[in-house]
This record gives C-alpha cells, structure tokens and sequence, in this order.
C-alpha cells in the first residue's frame, strides 16, 4: 500500500514515516492542506494519514476538497485528544476513521491496517447485466443495443436492479412502489407502469427485441430471460 501522510509537525512526520516504512507501507508526506489537495490530486495513494490541525487550510477542508474527485478513497484522521468537533466535523467531509493524538505505533498501525483490509473487501465492480443483446450498465445508468444507447433513469436502474435480484420470480406492484419507490404499497400503482413502459421505449426499442421487463398478468413484473419461463 502506498500512504500519503499529512502532517506539519516535523518531528512526529518522521518518527510516522519511519513507522510505516517498518511496517512495509510505501510512504509520502505533506506539511500544510494546500500541498496535500495537490499531491492526492497529482498521486495515486492507497490512503491517507490526515491530520487536522495544519497550515494552510485544515484537514477537514482537505477532506472537503478531495471527496468529490476521490469518493473511496481511505482516509483516517488524526485528530486531538479531546475534540469531539473534530472527529464528527472529520467524519461529515468524508474521512473514513479516526485516532486520537497521542495515539501508541501500533494502535496506529491496526487503524491503517483495518482500513486497508476493509477497502480491499469491498471492490467497487461495475453493476452490468446483459439480457439477449441489451447491456445494461446500471453503475452508469446507461443501456446498450446493439449501435443505440440509451440512458436510464436511476429510477429505472433501481427497478431493473430490483427484477434482475428475484428473476426467479414475479414481482408485485406493491413489492415494487415499497422496495424501488419507498412508497406505501397501498397507494397508486400506475406510476409503475409508466415508467416501465418509458424503460421498455429505451430498452426494447424495436418490436422483435426480446423483452427484459415482463408484464405477469394479474402480478406485476419480472425479469425477462428466467422468470418469464
Ligand atoms: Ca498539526
């Protein structure tokens, strides 16, 4: 793994990269909030050690400023023994985890540690399923046909999502308004199939496609390929 470690105070920095190099980890440094936005934005990092106390702007506005361009990547912040505003205002930017200065090598150590496990665990893979000859990339809502692409709705993603997940049976229209909609299943129902009738104009353009959405008479819907059968 290979850490950004974020920290003005020089002495600790070093006694911290020579921790971490002991423990295997490749490592690169920053002393203030402006150096570290350019670094993670320039680097390529398996993680960051943010303290929030630095010159510049802090950590937390660090955090702020790098979510939206790096959304998983690990961040763990070093905060001040005692502040509680730290740590909440720490984890509302978006850092993952937390330890609290003066914190022991090995408490450290088991954090950067935990954090790296749990990342790896959890790859983001792109959501694509593929039905006779329509690709749908639900991740990036888009629907492919043959030359044609079509973008769905997340709404429409969240529904197809939804088949695709119990294909081996019909799903009701009030399973769907309560799982898919967040609405109670005893309110109006034609919405459904509105919007599964503007998914089919996106996904089953031409009347010989096969149909991914079918309709269960008296039911609701399912998958086309196995529940349909
Ligand atoms: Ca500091």
């Amino acid at each position: 793994m290979n850490l950004l470690l974020v920290e003005d105070e020089a002495v600790l920095r070093q006694g911290l990269v020579d921790l971490l190099h002991t423990a295997g980890y490749g490592v690169d440094t920053a002393g203030s909030g402006p150096e570290a936005v350019r670094k993670i934005g320039e680097g390529t990092y398996d993680l960051i050690l943010l303290d929030v106390m630095l010159p510049g702007f802090d950590g937390i506005e660090v955090c702020r400023r790098i979510r939206p361009a790096h959304p998983t990547l690990p961040i763990l912040m070093l905060t001040a023994k005692g502040s509680e505003d730290d740590k909440v205002r720490g984890l509302k930017a978006g850092a993952d985890d937390y330890v609290t200065k003066p914190f022991g090598a090995r408490e450290l150590l088991a954090r950067v540690e935990a954090l790296g496990r749990r990342v790896r665990a959890t790859p983001v893979e792109p959501e694509v399923l593929k039905n006779d000859g329509c690709t749908l990339d639900l991740g990036r809502l888009q629907a492919v046909r043959g030359r044609q692409i079509a973008t769905l709705t997340v709404r429409e993603g969240a529904l197809l999502r939804w088949l695709h997940r119990h294909r081996t049976r019909a799903v009701s229209r009030a399973e769907l308004l309560e799982q898919v909609w967040n609405l109670r299943p005893d309110m109006e129902t034609r919405t459904i199939d509105m919007t599964v009738a503007n998914l089919r104009s996106k996904i089953e353009r031409d009347p010989a496609d096969p149909r991914i959405v079918v309709c269960v008479k008296g039911v609701g819907y399912a998958w086309g390929q196995d529940a349909a059968r």
